[in-house]
């Protein structure tokens, strides 16, 4: 039996029947054809084990980085298993920028696509040129262009059911070498305009270290919600008796709200409102800075998440109408489960 209390950043204790710990890409079309459940780990920040997985993991830790210098932009490949924050500063120390709104995003590679990850005002996607993938049922390869990964809002075709079995294996960005900086997100705002990609990188690190708990300190999954996309009837209706909730246009977070078809609210607000901020339950806690991120005070357990997600869940739908919707993946017995 493995444990997966150190796998996972939320720190549940948990038990896997097996692991596989892939540090050769070769490997994976040697693998046997799982008759059990069967998930992918990269470094479990964004994956929360709420009992025991009774199935076979697969550990991707490849590494590697090939940097292509084209006329106008650099092509990098990466293999799935480096880790995303350390790639977004070796990057930069080479010169090469556009990642650095993306700086400290725990985690893997591998794991960037199937969210479509993403941070001030800028998404995985925005650099993405392709995805490459290992389908260990069929042993075929894939790769797909940034439009057949279907991006959306912390989705991906990767996250769909007929693709559980596509271990991704590399992905390749595409990084202009013209560099424009992206500083209209709270926070960056107040840069100078010829400040320098490393500038920016370090108030992102800065602003990042004071508003969400570090995962080796405090068990989280980072933002446990996804914002609520609404209407903008919905909106309107909302905002009549909640003049001061805070919006986005969800198609372009910059763009006016006037031409908005859809609205994007803070997740955070909303479950602040309900009087969740700083509360507690069972060992789990709500973060008093970012009361999106839900956090294992050390003593949590799989029921206790639930129960108390759940309970934040009909809070917000109660007062707001609105259904949240979890962005971590949370993981039983057989595979992933809904809240
Ligand atoms: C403190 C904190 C802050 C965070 N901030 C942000 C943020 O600002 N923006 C954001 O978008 N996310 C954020 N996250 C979430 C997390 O960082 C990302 O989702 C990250 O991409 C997860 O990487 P991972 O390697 O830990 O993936 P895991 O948690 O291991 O896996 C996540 C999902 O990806 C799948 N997966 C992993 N690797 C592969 C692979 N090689 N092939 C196929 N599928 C794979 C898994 O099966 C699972 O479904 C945060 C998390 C924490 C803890």
């Amino acid at each position: 039996m493995i444990d997966l209390k150190p796998l996972h950043s939320f720190g549940l204790s948990a038990m896997a029947d097996s692991i596989s710990e892939i540090r050769d890409e070769s490997l994976l079309s040697r693998l046997p054809v799982f008759d059990t459940p069967f998930i992918i780990l990269g470094e479990g920040t964004n994956m929360v084990f709420v009992e025991d997985f009774s199935g076979s993991i697969l550990n991707i830790l490849t590494k590697g980085v090939e940097i292509k210098e084209q006329e106008n932009q650099f092509l990098i490949s990466v293999k799935a298993g480096e880790n995303w924050h350390c790639l977004v500063e070796s990057l930069l120390d080479k010169g090469i920028y556009g990642l650095e709104n993306m700086a400290l995003i725990p985690g893997s590679v591998g794991a960037a696509p199937v969210q479509n990850i993403g941070a001030y005002g800028i998404e995985f996607k925005d650099m993405c040129h392709s995805v490459t993938t290992f389908d260990i049922k069929r042993k075929t390869w894939q790769t797909y262009t940034r439009e057949e990964c279907c991006f959306g809002y912390r989705d991906s075709i990767f996250k769909s059911h007929e693709k559980q079995f596509e271990v991704i294996t590399e992905v390749a960005l595409l990084l202009p070498k013209t560099w424009n900086p992206n500083l209209n997100y709270r926070g960056l705002d107040t840069l100078p305009l010829g400040c320098a990609a490393k500038d920016v990188f370090n108030r992102v690190v800065e602003i990042r270290q004071q508003k969400l708990p570090d995962p080796k300190k405090i068990g989280n999954a980072g933002s446990f919600f996804k914002n609520p996309i609404i209407s903008f009837e919905k909106f309107k209706s909302l905002q009549e008796i909640f003049p001061d909730m805070p919006f986005f246009n969800a198609e372009n977070e910059d763009g006016k709200i006037q031409n908005a078809i859809k609205i994007k609210v803070p997740a955070a607000w909303l479950i602040e409102q309900c009087g969740f901020k700083g509360k507690h339950f069972d060992g789990i806690g709500c973060h008093q800075n970012q009361p999106l991120v839900l956090v294992n005070k050390g003593s949590g357990s799989g029921v206790s998440l639930l129960t108390f997600a759940r309970e934040i869940r009909s809070a917000v739908l109660q007062r707001f109408g609105i259904q949240l919707e979890n962005e971590v993946r949370l993981i039983g017995r057989n595979g992933v489960i809904s809240l």
